[in-house]
């Protein structure tokens, strides 16, 4: 079931990069069903809280009509930076299942970790390491296939 809906989210993360934006991708399941789904647009938008869970937050909350995404589960392919993470905590959604880790920007245990942070008032269940390897090479071959066009266009 977790690779079902992380494949899902890959496939969000495949549409940025038909938009040059860092392949990461994001679905919200509740029941069963994915409520929204959503990619990062930050580049596009040029607007630096444009990544793919606030706006699949947005998008959940907006469908249920309700901040509060208690019973819900976000499916992300990249750890949760800090500010998505504090996204989470503010919308109860109940469990975080991702798929690589983000040494630098993670606030899911990669760099920093929510889940030891003390007195907050939501906690959510996080899973790592879903569908892993698909996860990470995509951004890596992205950001490979980058450095690549701009030594071509060097040339
Ligand atoms: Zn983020």
């Amino acid at each position: 079931m977790h690779n079902y809906f992380m494949n899902e989210a890959l496939k969000e993360a495949k549409k940025a990069i038909l938009i040059d934006e860092v392949p990461i991708g994001c679905v919200i399941v509740l029941d069963n069903k994915i409520i929204a789904r959503a990619h990062n647009l930050k580049e596009t938008k040029q607007n630096p809280v444009n990544h793919a869970e606030i706006i699949c937050i947005q998008k959940a909350s907006k469908k249920i009509k309700s901040w509060r995404l208690e019973k819900c589960s976000i499916y992300v392919t990249i750890e949760p930076c800090i500010m998505c993470s504090g996204a989470i905590i503010q919308s109860r959604i109940e469990n975080v299942i991702f798929g690589s880790f983000d040494y630098k920007g993670g606030g899911c245990g990669g760099n920093i970790d929510i889940s030891k942070v003390e007195k907050l008032n939501h906690y959510p269940t996080i899973i790592s390491g879903v569908m892993n390897k698909e996860c990470s090479e995509i951004v890596s071959n992205y950001f490979k296939h980058k450095r690549e066009l701009k030594k071509i266009n060097k040339l």
